[in-house]
């Protein structure tokens, strides 16, 4: 298998980013199984152009990542390709972080959560942004039902369980490990994230 360019481990209920240049392959894989990867992509030329879901839904004609799908940006333009998933490929692109009032109504005083760890991502990063984006959140299995409410099943991915994505364009791809005990079979488990340079164009005969 090809060598990593970088890796980041991202501890469960943490965070992490890493930088990709146009044409890398991204990997984000479930190193413990049952994890869900709240994913952002922003592009590193300019920071206020990132990957909006809303925006992939509405070109894509889809409300969930498809292999070999496009992911775009707030100004329609092709940020990440999804090229390949080892998951039993449920993931979802309806559902906003988690954040600090969501468990706060549950109970939990002060529970990490992936809007404060995407805030922090950033901040190392160093990109500033007022409101965080909706995110791609991979792994998660969350369908809807034909009523229109959700299923919040038990993420499926497996431990060694991965997706790859690949730039289009320059950017730095931030990952949290969702902090949910509902979603990721009771605790956050670590992520690894992954660059590896461009896969060698197939050869087109003349
Ligand atoms: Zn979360």
């Amino acid at each position: 298998m090809a060598k990593a360019i970088e890796t980041t481990i991202i501890p469960g209920f943490g965070n992490g980013f890493i930088h990709a240049k146009k044409g890398m392959t991204v990997r984000i894989t479930d190193l413990e199984g049952h994890q869900v990867a709240d994913t952002w992509a922003i592009s590193t030329r300019d920071h206020e152009e990132y990957l909006s879901a809303a925006t992939t839904r509405m070109l894509t004609g889809r409300m969930f990542p498809e292999l070999k799908g496009v992911f775009m940006t707030t100004c329609d333009r092709p940020i990440l390709t999804f090229t390949r998933d080892t998951s039993p490929g449920f993931h979802d692109m309806l559902f906003a972080s988690c954040c600090n009032a969501l468990y706060a109504r549950r109970g939990h005083k002060n529970h990490p959560n992936c809007r404060d760890n995407y805030f922090d991502a950033i901040g190392r990063a160093g990109i500033s942004h007022a409101n965080i984006p909706d995110p791609v959140n991979i792994f998660q299995n969350t369908p809807p039902r034909p009523d229109g409410s959700f299923q919040y099943g038990v993420t499926m991915s497996q431990a060694g369980d991965y997706v790859e994505l690949r730039a289009e364009m320059d950017c730095i791809v931030v990952v949290t490990a969702c902090s949910s005990e509902l979603i990721n079979a009771g605790v956050s488990t670590p992520l690894r994230l992954e660059t590896f340079k461009p896969r060698p164009k197939a050869k087109t005969k003349k």
